[in-house]
């Protein structure tokens, strides 16, 4: 069974873009890849499969005699799912792991795509030696009641080769993951805005500074100055800056940091292992 505290709850396994970047300089804020561990009641949500993958399936062995799994994907870019060939569950008898995703096309469904990551040569096992795991598509815009009173709504993001945003309710206290999305300055991505209406907590891709955002048009990421302003225009109370730029270093996101908080204070970037109560 899940054991963080609070009610709802996430933790941060990895915070990292596009590629991991252990190293001195990435300690404080984490060198692995998008992993985020929902907890809400006695259910468990991860939200995607990067390298922070690994160490969490790790905890869950350790902690669990046995449970479902759910993984919803926002994604197939490497940095979503290179930790999955490594999730320690998705191989033991006792554990039932479910992959979601939901902005694929009807030719390439998760189990082919996850399949074809596992393919050789590519890595030595296939996806087949995987024990009782279970594969769902669905179409972005969705949503779900789990068992325990957990809705989850989504939404398409606008990302080259698609990606889905969630949004996790239980309790009447809600989580909501944006990332990787890229907004077009000066106007609101309205999908996205009426997902994350008066969420508690937004995480939300901030790749790029404001500086940097104009050099890269097309690359699917944005701002934490566009989180902020999203977040204020859909009541949102706590926004958590995401999946940081792997050229970012510690000292420089602590300054970018320091300014979003100027602005909106309560706001805090995405630290690996940090856990947020919503
Ligand atoms: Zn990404
Ligand atoms: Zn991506």
């Amino acid at each position: 069974m899940p054991d963080q505290a609070g009610d709802l709850s996430i933790r941060f396994w990895g915070t990292r873009g596009s590629i991991a970047a252990p190293g001195p300089d990435t300690v404080e804020f984490g060198g692995n890849t998008t992993c985020l561990e929902i907890i809400a009641g006695k259910r468990r949500v991860i939200v995607d499969g990067g390298t922070g993958l690994r160490a969490l399936g790790q905890h869950i062995a350790k902690t669990s005699e046995g449970e479902q799994v759910d993984i919803y994907l926002t994604h197939f870019h490497w940095d979503h799912i290179a930790g999955i060939p490594f999730f320690g569950p998705a191989y033991m008898d006792r554990f039932d792991v479910n992959f979601y995703a939901g902005h694929l096309d009807e030719k390439r469904a998760v189990c082919k795509v996850l399949t074809d990551q596992m393919m050789a040569p590519l890595f030595p096992v296939p996806l087949k030696v995987f024990k009782g795991c279970a594969y769902h598509d669905f179409k972005a815009g969705e949503r779900f009641d789990l068992d325990g009173g957990v809705g989850i709504r989504t939404c398409r993001l606008n990302h080259p080769n698609g990606a889905c945003g969630y949004r996790i309710d239980y309790g009447g206290r809600s989580i909501c993951v944006i990332t990787d999305t890229e907004h077009v300055p000066g106007r609101t991505d309205e999908a996205i805005a009426e997902l994350v209406e008066g969420a508690d907590i937004m995480v939300y891709d901030a790749m790029f500074t404001d500086q940097e955002y104009p050099r890269f048009t097309g690359w699917g990421h944005s701002t934490w100055s566009e989180a902020l302003r999203i977040a204020d225009l859909a009541g949102v109370r706590t926004v958590v800056p995401f999946h940081h730029d792997p050229n970012h270093s510690d000292g420089f996101l602590r300054q970018e940091e320091a300014a979003a908080q100027a602005q909106r204070p309560g706001t805090v970037f995405a630290r690996e292992g940090t856990v947020l109560t919503a």
